[in-house]
């Protein structure tokens, strides 16, 4: 059966469905950059608490703001807004739900006034963000807003109809000041240290270069909380939709797979109210930063420890690399000796059990997490999620070996090329660049980590610099697997 309201009961015949009447939820939230994540985290917590007869004045209105979006449009039209989230069990058991918190999607090129008056409606209460980490349009080594990026600059320019996150909710804001509608709250939910700092910075650099007044009321009105969040979700393939179709009798379109582990840790942070996501099983705490570093420094890190040296040693799924014994060993490693010293306590978390947990749920064979999506936009995740762990340990005099591998090991993987001479793609919204760089490699070993705009002054490390030729030279001469042999007897 076709995924839409009519079939709904149907469907729920076999399915769980949405057991509250999606005509009588209200808007609360509007969220940017509707992918699978945001479908697998934050609109599975507010389905849940509206199964509870919760929460039902909080639906979400997705937008999507790239050109590509088109295609969610299209299927969240065609679906009311429905699609099944399929939680995979490694013993090979599905647990599937239909979610209905989605009331409706609106593609902001195809018409930019519609969402922003969708933002400045007073009902709004929330405006949360999933724009990858590139999204934030943050220059890697100065943490900077980039105000002449081309799309930023022209949302800048006098009269411009807004194309980018940053014109549309700030046009939003601005209309809701002029109306006399308090400030929404931005909720950053990317996988960004201190997401909600960083989305504070760009979103209030933005309205200040365009309107210096608005700048500040948005910095004196605009709460923006920090959050931690977690569940490992990959993109939709069509053995997935085939899967729907086949098990469930259920024809969606775009469906969710994802792990069953789901986190969030929220700051409480919020000028008009929130839904209680605590009763869905979100952690409302204080201080989300311990959290944050955890997350980011252990399993965010790791996932960019096993994808170059793994897809460089064949591998193409993340769980045949977790799998292999010499990885998982380097793994475990890397996150006790490197990660986490770098970390401050941790309340209620028993790392030792965090991070071999870590090690099972990249194990888990059903969610054929693959390692290509892993080694996608490096240049957004090493700068931000292994480097500051190399800096640290510099610093205090502790282990970075493992670490300044794995930054050889993507030097070596932007080659190009991969050990039986085939061509790697580099998908990188700067892959040209790194790829003429890293193709340097062999006849310049530091051309790589000379790009002070990803590495910042590391290459001036000594120590670093030793420790990072060393395993290029290895890369090279006895490839991943004989490498990694090497790391893990040191
Ligand atoms: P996805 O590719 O399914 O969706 C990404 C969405 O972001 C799309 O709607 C896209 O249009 C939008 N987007 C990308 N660049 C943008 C930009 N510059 N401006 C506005 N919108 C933009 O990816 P996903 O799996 O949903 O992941 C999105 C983000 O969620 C990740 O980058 C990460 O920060 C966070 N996250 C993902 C996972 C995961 O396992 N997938 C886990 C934790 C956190």
């Amino acid at each position: 059966l076709p995924l839409t309201t009519e079939n709904l009961a149907a469907i729920g015949a076999e399915v769980p469905v949405p057991s509250y009447d999606r005509s009588q939820v209200t808007p609360g939230i509007v969220h940017l950059g509707v992918g699978g994540f945001h479908r697998a985290h934050q609109a599975m917590y507010l389905d849940r608490l509206m199964n509870d007869g919760e929460a039902l004045d909080w639906g979400i209105r997705g937008i999507g703001v790239l050109p590509h979006d088109a295609r969610m449009k299209e299927v969240m039209d065609a679906q009311d807004g429905l699609y099944t989230l399929v939680l995979k069990d490694p013993d090979g058991s599905r647990e599937p739900r239909v979610i209905g918190s989605i009331l409706d999607f609106l593609h902001a090129p195809a018409d930019p006034d519609a969402a922003i008056e969708a933002m400045a409606d007073p009902r709004i209460r929330i405006v949360s963000l999933t724009v990858t980490e590139g999204g934030y349009n943050i220059d890697a080594v100065t943490g900077e807003f980039v105000l002449d990026e081309p799309g930023v600059a022209a949302d800048l320019t006098d009269g411009a109809v807004p194309r980018t996150s940053f014109g549309l909710v700030t046009e939003a804001l601005r209309r809701r000041r002029d109306r006399g509608v308090p400030a929404f709250t931005v909720m950053s939910c990317d996988n960004i240290q201190g997401n909600g700092h960083v989305a504070r910075k760009v979103f209030t650099t933005f309205a200040t270069a365009k309107d210096a007044e608005l700048g500040a009321w948005i910095s004196e009105n605009v709460r923006f909380p920090n959050c931690m969040v977690d569940r490992i979700t990959p993109g939709t393939t069509d053995d997935d939709r085939a899967e729907v179709t086949d098990r469930f009798g259920i024809e969606d379109a775009w469906p969710v797979v994802c792990e069953p582990f789901v986190q969030w840790v929220l700051e409480d942070d919020f000028g008009l109210g929130r839904p209680p996501y605590e009763d869905a099983g979100v952690q409302v705490v204080d201080d989300v930063e311990p959290y944050e570093l955890m997350k980011l420094r252990l399993l965010n890190a790791s996932h960019q420890a096993l994808c170059y040296f793994g897809y460089l040693a064949g591998y193409r799924l993340v769980h045949d690399v977790a799998q292999d014994p010499l990885f998982a060993t380097f793994l475990l490693a890397y996150m006790e000796r490197e990660g986490t010293p770098t970390l401050a306590p941790v309340p209620g978390i028993d790392l030792d059990a965090y991070r071999r947990e870590l090690i099972s749920r990249f194990s888990n064979g059903e969610v054929r997490d693959t390692v290509a999506r892993l080694c996608n936009e490096s240049s957004d995740r090493i700068p931000k999620w292994l480097i500051p762990v190399i800096k640290e340990q510099i610093a205090s005099g502790g282990e970075f070996f493992r670490a300044a591998a794995v930054v050889a090991s993507w030097a070596r993987y932007a080659e190009g090329v991969d050990e039986q001479g085939e061509p790697i793609e580099v998908s990188d919204r700067i892959a040209e660049r790194l790829v003429a760089t890293a193709q340097k490699n062999r006849t310049d070993p530091t051309a790589f980590i000379a790009d002070r705009s990803l590495f910042g002054d590391l290459a001036d490390d000594e120590g670093f610099v030793a420790e990072y030729t060393a395993t290029l030279a290895s890369l090279h001469a006895k490839g991943a697997r004989a490498t990694l042999e090497d790391l893990v007897a040191r």
